[in-house]
C-alpha cells in the first residue's frame, strides 16, 4: 500500500496549467490570469469630488464656523461627467456633485450639510448666487485624487491570481474587455459496471442506478472543469475499449473512470487500461477509497486517467483527494488545501484500519465555538453520509482513537453561510 502523499505527488507530476485562452471579462470569474494586468491609466483619471457640496479654496474658509460663516460667491455648477468652464478664484466657490472633476483653483470640497444650502429642499440651490460656509476644511478634504486607487504603469493584478468580482471590476475600470486565463480542463467521465442502469431506466433485479457519473460530473464542474459524460461501459473488453476511445476522441485532458479497479473477477477496467496505456493499480492507505488506478492513456495525445473506486463514497473522497488537485493544477491554481476550522468532536471516533480515515462530519455553531458530529454510518456505500456532511475529519493512519470532546481540525468541503 502507498500513502496518500505518495499517490498524490506521483499523480500531480502529470499535470501542468493548461494553455491560455482569451475570454470575455465576466467569463474570467474564478479563472487564473496568465498575464499581469498593467494599468495604462490613473484610476480615478482626474481629481474629483467625493461629496455633493461646494468646491472651494481651503485657505478662503479657514475661519468658517456655525457662528461666523464665510460667504462665498457661487461661480457655477458642475455635475459628474462634465468639466467646469470657469475656475474657482479667491472668494468664490462652485457647486459640485460627487464624481465631478475638481474645477481649477479649488482644492477642497465642503459638503452641502456644512453650508447654508444644507437645510434647503433638494435641488433648490441650483441658481444660487452666494453661499455661507459653516465649517473650515483642509486641502484635499472630500476629494478623490487622480491615481489614488491605481497608478498608470502599475501591475494591478498579478499573473497567477484567481479572478473574483472585485478583480472583474478593476479590469473593467481599465477597459479590459477580454482577459487571458488558463483554459478549463475537459474531463471525460465513464462509469463502469454490468450492474448499472441509466438514470432514466427502471431498476431491474440485481441492478442499481449509476450515481457516480453524476456526482463526478458535478464535482468536476465545481472544481472548474468541463465534464464530458460518456455514460456507462459494461464489464467487457470490447465495450470498455470503445468507450475509452470515445473519451479520447472528445479531447479530454483528464479521464475519470469509476469502479472495476479492485480485485473482483469482473474488474476488467484494469486490463483495458493496461492495453490502452500505461497504468498503475494502487492500494492507497486511505479509508474509504483504497483501490485507485492512475496512468496515462495513449490517444492523439497522452491523457492521464484516474480510475476511481466504484463505491460512491470512496469515489467522492478519492475525487476530493486526487482529482480535484489535478483539475485545479490544470486551471493554474497552486493551492488545494481546503480551509479548516477547529471544532469540538461530539463522539468517539475509532480508526482500526491503519489507514488514513476520512470521517464525514457536520460542523455547526454551538455556544461560543464550533462542534463537529459524525454524519452517522460511515460505510463506503452510504452516499447520504456525504450529503449530510460539510467537512472531513482526517484521522491519521497511526491514530486509532479520537475521543469525544477533543478539539479537532476539520477541512471544510463547503463553506456554508452561517
Ligand atoms: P467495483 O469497484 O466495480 O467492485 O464496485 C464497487 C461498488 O461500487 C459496487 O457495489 C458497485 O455496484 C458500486 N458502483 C460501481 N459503479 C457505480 C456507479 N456508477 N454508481 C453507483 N455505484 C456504483
Ligand atoms: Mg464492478
Amino acid at each position: 500500500m502507498i500513502s496518500v502523499e505518495e499517490a498524490l505527488s506521483y499523480i500531480l507530476k502529470h499535470f501542468a496549467p493548461l494553455e491560455p485562452e482569451q475570454v470575455s471579462l465576466v467569463d474570467s470569474l474564478e479563472r487564473v490570469l496568465t498575464e499581469d494586468i498593467v494599468s495604462d491609466m490613473n484610476v480615478p483619471p482626474f481629481n474629483n469630488s467625493a461629496m455633493d457640496g461646494y468646491a472651494v479654496r481651503a485657505e478662503d474658509v479657514v475661519s468658517a464656523t456655525q457662528e461666523h460663516p464665510v460667504p462665498l460667491r457661487v461661480v457655477g455648477n458642475v455635475a459628474a461627467g462634465y468639466v467646469a468652464k470657469n475656475s474657482v478664484e479667491p472668494g468664490t466657490a462652485m457647486r459640485i456633485m460627487t464624481g465631478a472633476p475638481m474645477p481649477l483653483g479649488a482644492n477642497a470640497v465642503v459638503r452641502f450639510e456644512e453650508t447654508s444650502e444644507g437645510a434647503e429642499v433638494k435641488g433648490a440651490g441650483k441658481n444660487r448666487q452666494a453661499v455661507q460656509i459653516l465649517k473650515s476644511v483642509n486641502r484635499g478634504d472630500n476629494m478623490r485624487h487622480a491615481g489614488e486607487d491605481i497608478h498608470a504603469g502599475e501591475i494591478v493584478l498579478p499573473k497567477g491570481m484567481t479572478v473574483r468580482p472585485a478583480e472583474i471590476g478593476v479590469m473593467a475600470s481599465l477597459g479590459k474587455k477580454m482577459v487571458s486565463v488558463h483554459r478549463r480542463p475537459r474531463v471525460a467521465i465513464l462509469a463502469t459496471g454490468d450492474e448499472l442502469v441509466a438514470i432514466d431506466e427502471p431498476i431491474a433485479p440485481g441492478k442499481i442506478r449509476n450515481s457516480n457519473e453524476y456526482t463526478n460530473a458535478a464535482a468536476v464542474l465545481r472544481a472548474g472543469g468541463i465534464p464530458i459524460q460518456l455514460g456507462i461501459a459494461r464489464d467487457n473488453i470490447a465495450d470498455l475499449t470503445a468507450k475509452i476511445r470515445a473519451g479520447l476522441d472528445a479531447d479530454a485532458d483528464l479521464f475519470l473512470t469509476s469502479a472495476g479497479v479492485s480485485v473482483g473477477d469482473y474488474d476488467m477496467v484494469k486490463d483495458v487500461l493496461n492495453a490502452e496505456g500505461e497504468m498503475h493499480f494502487w492500494q492507497v492507505r486511505m479509508k474509504p477509497g483504497k483501490p485507485l488506478a492512475f496512468g496515462v492513456l495513449r490517444g492523439k495525445k497522452d491523457v492521464p486517467l484516474l480510475g476511481l473506486p466504484g463505491n460512491p463514497v470512496s469515489a467522492m473522497i478519492s475525487f476530493e483527494v486526487f482529482a480535484r488537485p489535478a483539475i485545479l493544477t490544470m486551471l493554474g491554481k497552486t493551492k488545494f488545501t481546503r480551509p479548516s476550522v477547529r471544532a469540538v468532536l461530539q463522539e468517539d471516533v475509532k480508526n482500526d484500519a491503519q489507514r488514513r480515515n476520512f470521517i464525514r462530519v457536520a460542523v455547526e455553531h454551538s455556544g461560543d465555538g464550533l462542534i463537529a458530529r459524525s454524519t452517522g454510518e460511515q460505510g463506503s456505500g452510504i452516499l447520504t453520509s456525504v450529503s449530510r456532511a460539510n467537512g472531513l475529519l482526517t484521522v491519521p493512519e497511526d491514530v486509532t482513537f479520537v475521543r469525544k470532546g477533543e478539539m479537532v481540525d476539520v477541512q471544510m468541503l463547503d463553506w456554508p453561510e452561517w
